[in-house]
């Protein structure tokens, strides 16, 4: 039987974008931003693999990254992370 992959053994592939659509870049919608406090994070990826827009990237050395013109503000991100190094704040589009 074939061993079942880590979350650490998929490849961090570059986020595809969206194509921008009728409904335009889906960072318009957030009522809330989910902002990472890296000195919490531990490298654990879930917030990566769960993010249904791939909004979220993460560099060679390991550090999370939003792209705010796609992340919908669902927060899946904030509840999925084991050390609760995401945080939600009131968007306030400038
Ligand atoms: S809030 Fe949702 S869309 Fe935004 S980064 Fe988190 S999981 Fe992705
Ligand atoms: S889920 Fe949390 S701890 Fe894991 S990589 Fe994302 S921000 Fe870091």
């Amino acid at each position: 039987m074939s061993k079942l992959k880590t979350i650490k053994e998929y490849p961090l592939i570059p986020a595809s974008k969206p194509s921008e659509g009728a409904a335009g870049r889906t960072g318009l919608w957030r009522t809330f931003r989910p902002v990472v406090n890296l000195d919490k994070c531990i490298g654990c990826r879930l917030c990566w693999f769960y993010c249904p827009d791939n909004a979220i990237t993460i560099s060679g050395d390991g550090k999370v990254e939003i792209n705010y013109d796609w992340c919908k503000g669902c927060l899946i991100c904030f509840h999925e992370c084991p050390v609760k190094a995401i945080d939600r704040v009131v968007e306030e589009f400038g």
